[in-house]
């Protein structure tokens, strides 16, 4: 077995448990080395019958004291009582009669479950169940992974160990040196120890140990990236003759304080000798594109063009309509590079682009592929940036490196970051925050309910529309089957044309439209002529259509706290009241707690902290859009070791790969992995 041993040829599985294992992202044997488990049941801290608390989840070691019974037509179900030296509890197994040929009076048993107080005193329904024998020593600790349908535990846990002598010939991504002093495990001992491990201990320092790996080599990954910024020149700009006063009165707006700040300090940058690698980071509506348009101004007034990509079509339209609004009046030529330009455009557009006549190009990551060439980049921007990769962005940043010389660079962020996480991802840009929003926002009432109010929330969008105004409605994606997302969104407005909402035009908007029916859609929706829009999370980042004033998420619960927000953002961006219905059966517990942050804050950066402490770094932005956090392991509470990681990655960047091959190797397999998850927005 090796590596990239396909999954069927592994022990146990076959080819009809490989297709469940795709359905996991597993394709090869060493695919199963990083599978990691996603808890752990601790069965060898047994506990007495009678220290058992009311919805303990817990191990028992007991004694069957009774002999099963059986019943049920339906359902069959196996019966008994089983204790130890301080008490009995009444055990109850459903359609597992298979059990009655080892359960039986007098033999011990292993049951880890939820005890929970019934009539007849403590319960356990449907526990594991392990004999104890002599000649078998249980396992203190049981991993437990991520499964889907065709998967048992067991499995995949037992897949996961037939692929563990893989690790032999596993490299150590830090020398010795490196592991003595942060008291890190080898790499190999940290794996093994994540499936099977001996206890907490050997849990909490293997994950400490792969996490600061993680954090390590991404921040690695960023340095290498970035690699001679600072060594070359930078495209010098002046004020002399800039005019940028003309831009700002032109402005249908005054530029609040905290743009003013943003500004000069881009333009300052771009007078430097050295190019500027600069985030502007701002709350959803903060005003993020005047800045931007303003620094653009800037450039081409000094006799540079400029690339501005954004992660989907409809924003990078929609910015290419703005910005065109912005500049045109000053003699700009703005264009839009997309994936949806026939090969006839592409190729005039290519050439005014060589040739200097366009002088911005908006567009998609269109813009950074082969072919595309300007006379005379001198900035580059990439708004929504954590949907970005790191390799993406230098290479935009390439199109105009002249081999001495590299463009200015502007990253935008309407995802406020915590510090901590934004070191992690930015390591040591330059940050300019927009901290204030642009006057006559208000707060956007935010409301959880249950899907038993649907028909009352219908009624207030339709009052919603009669009054003027517009409603999106959101649905999440439906797991992994690729036509579920067209099928939920176009069935939901169907029934929504023929139902509470006939007569009112309804529009929808999804990932798997073709460009011209998205476009359409969205203009639809910004002219005013459709009222309501069902759509998925495409309409997440940067749409503009301040009419809209309602806003419905389904399922709320599917979304990360930061993703509301960013949905949330499409309202609240006018001059009428807005709502935000979140609809949600789910939302006992944790998920309750959870939405209830969106009711109660509105500031984006608490609400960032607020997910990241809840849910971890891997997850903040939402699965889908991870973009470059391809973490597996480390966790909100890992961020401690983000500083360590830092000096290291400094330390290990500054020495070279030949001191440290592996490292260096694993964070190429970064910048790897993250261009093939953006290969397409
Ligand atoms: P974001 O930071 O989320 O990208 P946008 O740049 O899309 O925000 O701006 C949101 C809205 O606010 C736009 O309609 C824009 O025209 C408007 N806007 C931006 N700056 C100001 C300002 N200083 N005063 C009033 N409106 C503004
Ligand atoms: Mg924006």
């Amino acid at each position: 077995m090796e590596r990239d041993t396909p999954l069927r040829f592994v022990k146990g599985i076959g080819e009809a448990r490989s297709a469940c294992f795709a359905k996991l992202g597993l394709y090869t044997a060493g695919d199963l080395l990083t599978f990691y488990p996603r808890a752990y049941e601790y069965r060898g801290e047994v506990k007495k019958v009678a220290e058992t608390e009311d919805g303990e989840v817990c191990s028992l070691l007991l004694t069957v004291d009774s002999e099963p019974r059986t019943g049920g037509t339906k359902v069959q179900y196996i019966k008994f009582t089983a204790g130890d030296d301080t008490g009995s509890i009444t055990v109850t197994f459903f359609n597992q009669r298979w059990l009655l040929r080892s359960i039986s009076a007098g033999r011990v048993f292993r049951f880890y479950g939820k005890i929970t107080y019934g009539f007849s005193g403590r319960e356990m329904l449907s526990p594991s169940v392990e004999q104890v024998l002599p000649s078998k020593r249980l396992p203190d600790v049981v991993p437990v992974y991520p499964l889907t349908k065709g998967l048992t535990n067991n499995v995949v846990a037992s897949a996961v160990a037939a692929a563990l002598p893989l690790l032999d010939t596993e490299p150590e991504i830090f020398p010795d040196a490196v592991r003595e002093r942060h008291s890190l495990l080898s790499r190999r001992d940290a794996v093994r120890s994540l499936h099977l491990p001996s206890g907490r201990n050997s849990v909490a320092a293997a994950r400490r140990t792969l996490a600061f790996e993680e954090i390590t080599v991404f921040q690695l990954a960023l340095r290498i990236a970035r690699r001679g910024v600072s060594l070359v020149s930078a495209p010098e700009m002046t004020y002399k003759n800039s005019g940028i006063r003309r831009f700002f009165d032109n402005l249908p707006f005054s530029l609040t304080s905290a743009q003013e700040r943003a500004v000069k300090d881009i333009l300052g940058d771009m007078c430097r000798k050295e190019p500027m690698t600069r985030l502007l980071q701002g709350d959803v509506g903060s005003g993020k594109t005047a800045v931007a348009a303003a620094a653009m101004y800037f450039a081409v007034r000094n006799g540079y063009q400029c690339a501005f990509m954004a992660p989907t079509e409809i924003l990078a339209t929609q910015h290419a309509r703005t910005l065109d609004r912005m500049l045109s009046p000053f003699g700009m030529n703005v264009s839009l590079l997309t994936g949806g330009l026939s090969k006839k455009q592409k190729e005039l557009l290519y050439s005014s682009l060589s040739s200097g006549g366009t002088d911005i190009a908006v567009g998609t990551n269109a813009l950074i592929q082969e072919g595309v060439e300007f006379r005379n980049l001198g900035l580059v921007i990439t708004d929504e940036q954590h949907r970005f990769g790191v390799r993406q962005r230098a290479l935009l940043t390439g199109k105009g490196d002249t081999g001495d010389r590299k463009p200015h660079m502007l990253v935008m962020s309407a995802t406020p970051i915590p510090r901590t996480l934004s070191l992690i991802l930015y390591g040591d840009l330059d940050v300019s925050v927009l901290d204030e929003l642009p006057p006559g926002r208000q707060t956007v009432d935010t409301y959880l309910v249950g899907s038993d109010k649907r028909e009352r929330v219908y009624g207030a969008i339709l009052h919603a529309v009669r009054e003027g105004g517009q409603a999106y409605i959101i649905c999440p994606l439906v797991e992994d089957s690729a036509d579920t997302d067209r099928q939920s969104v176009e069935a939901y407005a169907a029934a929504l044309r023929g139902g509470s909402f006939s007569g009112i035009p309804v529009g929808v908007l999804h990932g798997k439209m073709n460009r011209k029916d998205k476009d359409a859609a969205m203009n639809a929706f910004a002219s005013g002529e459709t009222k309501v829009l069902v759509s998925t999370t495409v309409v997440e980042v940067g749409v503009d259509v301040p009419n809209a004033s309602f806003m419905l998420i389904e399922n709320a619960e599917c979304f990360g706290l930061s993703q509301l927000h960013q949905l949330r953002g499409r309202i609240g961006r006018g001059k009428r009241k807005s709502v935000c219905v979140l609809l949600s059966d789910n939302a006992a517990g944790r998920t309750g707690e959870r939405l209830g942050i969106m009711c109660r804050e509105h500031d984006g950066f608490r609400i960032a902290e607020a997910d990241l402490e809840q849910r971890g770094p891997g997850d903040f932005f939402g699965d889908r859009q991870s973009g470059e956090l391809v973490f597996r392991v480390a966790g909100a509470a890992d961020m401690a070791l983000v500083e360590q990681s830092r000096a290291l990655a400094d330390e290990a960047f500054a020495a070279g790969s030949k001191a440290y091959p592996e490292l260096f190797a694993a964070a190429g397999r970064i910048a790897d992995t993250n261009e093939r998850k953006n290969g397409i927005s």
